[in-house]
């Protein structure tokens, strides 16, 4: 049996594969679980619960040395963080293919996987661990940045300067929220029950600053807000017992949301206990606590519906919360939106969603050259610019040093171009990786998240990122994965990844033309055929051929 041990990407030009593209599935499986990018690394848990990147350490070794002998006629298949076969097949199709967590419907309960999981025959892959694109928590962010800036648009003129935005979640994810709120000028105040995840997010300056006491959060909050002063504020305490203290209090947020891991009830810590006593609970008796932290949520998104009908600007995060409140027994859990339809479909309508690359190298002059890039390519685009420059200024790297920004169909496919040319001629000093998140326009089907309140109905119709997935492999991404339950857990999403290499040669570039352009095209395509004018509009202005693009809805 292999053990736990640190482990951290190779860096510079020497290659241990056969090729680019399997020396960079190697460092981005590495890489996910460098110490400063996976919440947990001992466990291979990357993010989000138990997002993981292998299924134990025996098969992650197998991975590696898989990895280091491929050929470049050959393709590995992952089944659930295990290296189960390779197989032959051609130089432009992908090296891995990976299925994560894939349960057939029926099937498809938590309390099954939970089985599956004990017997050792699946891992859960959340989006971006199990598929080797995690980026620490820099993707979030800008995610976050995205939203709260829409949210801002909407609400507030643009901006949440002097407005108090209340959340919960300091870990891999929720992490990027603090910061997210001072980039966008407001004041936050996050409630988290584990002290070390809190401590990291201030040694990573996300957090500004850290206390235990309510009394005097809140005393800052205020002070802040009357000083129109960016500021975020951490809190050690449980998101369901605060919030419901504050509406007691009757203190009413500005923004009020949430990034406790409600997706997985087995990580969600329930109201009076404190992280010994949920992990001895949780080993000891697995259904009893996942009533208490259904009881929990229950009391949480009562408290969050108490703030919205008070004036508070409520949404949902993306983690399910509402569902699990539902459950047990809030029926009007779902009386607040979702992120997605409230502020970012609009985005999805043009392909636009969460483009992110890795330097290989290591260096990060070579992100500084992309940034550059990236500035070149878009300089009309003024909110891009601010995100690049605040994002240089505010964002330490995590592991490989990477980059994020949302770009839409077409900009993705001359960003990826851009960046090959810049390897090719050596003004970047190793290849790059290109990736994206699951949450994005076309790849995924998730009716709490991603696509809820679809204007056709077809939230739950996960024929998309299928299809999303098959175009991918075909036009040769180097890796490409397809899961069940990242974001908001076992049977609520069926989504897909893909990650390509841009070594500089020409072959690298005609698979990055054709993926990153099949890619986001596959989510305007799902927008037009839901009846979204924006997605149709923009198919027509930009030549995708939609068969049926006047006949849809
Ligand atoms: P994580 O497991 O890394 O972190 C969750 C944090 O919440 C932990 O630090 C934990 O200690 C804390 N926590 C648990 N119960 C709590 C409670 N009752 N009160 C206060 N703190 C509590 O998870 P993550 O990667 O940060 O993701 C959080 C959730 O947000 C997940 O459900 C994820 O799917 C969701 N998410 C949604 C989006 C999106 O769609 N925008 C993006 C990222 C994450």
């Amino acid at each position: 049996m292999s053990q736990a041990r640190p482990v951290r990407a190779p860096r510079g030009n020497q290659l241990s594969c056969q090729s680019w593209q399997t020396e960079a599935a190697l460092r981005m499986l590495m890489n996910n679980l460098d110490p400063e990018v996976a919440e947990k690394p001992d466990d291979l848990i990357v993010y989000g619960g138990r997002g993981r990147a292998a299924r134990n350490w025996d098969a992650f070794d197998a991975i590696v040395r898989a990895l280091r002998e491929l050929e470049n006629d050959e393709t590995l298949l992952v089944q659930s963080g295990k290296p189960v076969g390779v197989l032959k097949t051609h130089a432009d199709a992908p090296r891995v293919l990976i299925a994560n967590s894939n349960i057939v419907p029926a099937w498809a309960t938590q309390e099954n996987f939970d089985q599956y999981e004990r017997d050792g025959l699946m891992m859960y892959g959340q989006m971006t661990a199990g598929s080797w694109i995690y980026i620490g928590t820099q993707g979030i962010l800008q995610g976050t940045y995205e939203t709260l800036g829409a949210l801002a648009q909407k609400h507030f003129g643009g901006t949440l300067k002097g407005k108090f935005v209340l959340t919960a979640g300091l870990g891999g994810m929720g992490g990027a929220q603090p910061l997210a709120v001072t980039m966008n000028e407001g004041v936050a105040l996050v409630v988290e029950i584990d002290r070390a995840r809190a401590q990291r997010r201030l040694e990573t300056r996300y957090l500004d600053e850290l206390t235990d006491n309510l009394e005097d959060a809140m005393t800052r909050v205020e002070e802040a807000k009357k000083k129109g002063e960016a500021k975020s504020i951490g809190l050690i305490g449980n998101a369901a017992e605060i919030f419901t203290e504050l509406v007691t209090r009757g203190v009413v947020p500005d923004v009020v949301t949430d990034q406790t891991p409600a997706h997985d009830p087995q990580f969600y810590i329930p109201d009076g206990m404190n992280m010994q006593d949920a992990e001895t609970m949780r080993r000891e008796d697995a259904a009893g606590y996942q009533r208490r932290s259904m009881q929990a949520m229950a009391k949480h998104v009562r408290a969050m519906l108490a703030f919205q009908k008070k004036g508070a600007v409520v949404f949902d995060y993306g983690n399910n919360l509402r569902q699990r409140a539902f459950d047990a027994g809030v029926t009007d859990a779902f009386d607040y939106p979702g992120f997605v339809p409230a502020y970012i479909r609009p985005l999805f309508c043009e392909g636009k969603g969460p483009f992110r690359w890795v330097a290989l190298s290591g260096d990060p002059q070579d992100i500084y050259r992309t940034d550059e890039a990236i500035l070149e390519l878009f300089p009309d685009d003024a909110h891009l610019a601010r995100w690049i420059r605040l994002a240089r200024e505010r964002v330490a790297f995590q592991g490989l040093p990477a980059r994020i920004c949302w770009l839409g169909y077409g900009e993705r496919a001359r960003a990826g171009l851009k960046f090959n040319e810049l390897v090719a001629r050596g003004q970047i000093s190793a290849p790059i990786v290109i990736g994206r998140d699951h949450l994005d326009s076309g790849s995924v089907a998730s009716p709490r998240r991603e696509t809820e309140a679809m204007k056709d109905g077809s939230d739950a119709i996960a024929d998309w990122p299928l299809l999303n997935a098959l175009v991918n492999a075909v036009n040769g991404a180097t890796w490409v994965s397809i899961h069940h339950g990242g974001g908001v857990g076992i049977g609520y999403s069926i989504h897909a990844g893909q990650v390509i290499v841009a070594d500089g040669t020409r072959d690298a570039a005609r698979r990055i033309e054709r993926v990153l352009n099949s890619d986001p095209a596959t989510g305007v395509l799902r927008h037009a055929d839901a009846g979204y004018a924006e997605a149709r509009d923009f198919a027509r202005a930009n030549n995708i051929n939609v068969p049926m693009l006047d006949e849809s809805r």
